[in-house]
């Protein structure tokens, strides 16, 4: 029978890569305690409407990338493609927002139908933090702070850029978007389909596209910045004057948009060099109309989301991932002969309950000592404890033998010990 295959885009983290995951989510988890922030939990699956109102409806997320359904009542729902939007509607379906200040975090998978690649997937993860009832510019740079502290924690300070934008308010850009649409009708000769149907729908997006002859048509066009109002204009310099004071390096970038609509103000992006063309790892900024346009009272918002698969190649292909944390296992107790299985799984456990930051595996199954040291070895456990039992009796047993496992020492060196005591005391030394 034809074997079925997970779905294009869509990936499977194995053992040994869960590994790396975990780190990368350790950091994340005591960075964000570390701030204050709290997790919040909220469904993958909401109703389409959501996404439409936030993201906008016009956007390329809504327009060509959601998985979108009925499901069996004809309900319209959608798998989220992001996590700012549900967030919100579960902070203000909970009252966590009216006259409060929130610092919030979430993880999870995300999903997107885009032409799967390196570093861009179909279902992709994200950690995000969202803050909520602060007006900024403080705000903003704290949650840019959570970021730069993150990247330092994993040694990746020095391969990520920080580039910041202005795009003022939703009536700054309505007015930029009129000058635009009016420069870009003069040069229809340089855009391509894509960009001449945005720029009756949402021309500020022709700004991203990655078309040469569009960008060389983009040379001359109005710049956003000239059309952002002054209270924008003064939060966004005492932004800079923050994080230039705190160490936080940045290149103002006037082009960057981002793709979401709900964005004003301050938005940015963490950038590598390292991932081809997939560089972005982090994108965020303020979001203050968002909450009022999904129905709730006006609350000043904003957030980043980090993308992690990115992170995790970004960590695997500087080799940042720590040894120890990809060391699964420390000890294997392997059970030779009759009646041994209850020593095994007592010995273990005891083991466990003494050292909990030890990782302890019983063999089960039964097999030959040859068999069983050889996945002791494979399993990646420093220690191989033996327990052995010669005759059919079911007495317990008073000795172990230990083997070191590491390629360094002489593997097949053996040691007999007393239980516990003995036992205890290698384990604690070969583990301190
Ligand atoms: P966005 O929600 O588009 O601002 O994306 C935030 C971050 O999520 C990006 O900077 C990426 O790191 C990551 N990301 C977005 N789309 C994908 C995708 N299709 N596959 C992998 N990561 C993604």
């Amino acid at each position: 029978m034809e074997k079925l295959q997970a779905i294009r885009g869509m990936n499977d983290i194995l053992p040994e890569q869960s590994l790396g995951w975990q780190f990368l989510e350790a950091c994340f988890h005591s960075v964000v305690k570390g701030f204050g922030y709290q997790e919040i939990r909220f469904p993958v699956l909401e109703q389409t409407q959501l996404f439409k109102r936030s993201i906008g409806a016009v956007s390329d997320i809504v327009e060509k990338e959601m998985y979108s359904f009925d499901d069996r009542n004809g309900d319209n729902l959608s798998l989220r493609p992001e996590g700012t939007a549900g967030c919100v509607r579960a902070a203000d379906q909970h009252g966590l927002l009216y006259n409060q200040q929130q610092r919030l975090w979430y993880r999870g998978p995300m999903f997107r139908h885009e032409r799967p690649q390196k570093g861009r997937y179909r279902q992709f993860h994200q950690f995000g933090v969202e803050a909520f009832g602060m007006s900024g510019p403080d705000i903003d740079v704290e949650v840019l702070q959570v970021a730069a502290t993150l990247w330092n924690e994993l040694g990746l300070t020095d391969h990520l850029t920080l580039e910041i934008n202005n795009i003022g308010s939703a009536d700054d850009r309505k007015k930029y978007s009129h000058a635009l649409t009016s420069y870009l009708s003069t040069k229809l000769e340089k855009l391509d389909d894509d960009a001449r149907n945005r720029m009756h729908t949402n021309p500020i997006r022709v700004l991203d596209s990655k078309n040469l002859d569009v960008q060389s048509a983009l040379v001359e066009a109005p710049l956003l910045c000239d059309f952002v109002n002054e209270n924008s204009k003064t939060d966004f310099k005492k932004l800079q004057e923050l994080l230039n004071k705190l160490g936080i390096g940045f290149l103002e970038n006037p082009r960057l948009v981002r793709g979401l609509d709900y964005y004003n103000n301050c938005v940015y992006e963490w950038t590598t060099d390292i991932l081809g063309a997939q560089g972005a790892v982090c994108g965020g900024g303020r979001y203050d109309g968002l909450v009022q346009q999904l129905g709730g009272r006006a609350t000043e918002a904003c957030g980043f989301a980090i993308g992690v698969e990115r992170l995790v190649l970004m960590l695997d292909s500087l080799d940042k991932i720590p040894a120890n944390v990809l060391k699964p296992l420390d000890v294997y107790i392997a059970v030779i002969g009759e009646n041994i299985e209850l020593e095994g799984l007592k010995l273990s456990q005891a083991i466990r309950r003494k050292y909990p930051h030890l990782g302890v595996v019983c063999h089960c199954g039964g097999g030959k000592f040859n068999n069983q040291l050889k996945r002791a070895f494979k399993s990646g456990a420093e220690v191989a404890v033996i327990l052995e039992r010669d005759g059919e009796g079911d007495e317990s047993l008073t000795h172990a033998k230990i083997r070191r496992l590491d390629e360094s020492g002489d593997s097949r060196l053996e040691e007999i010990v007393d239980i516990p005591e003995k036992l205890g005391e290698f384990l604690k030394n070969s583990a301190s």
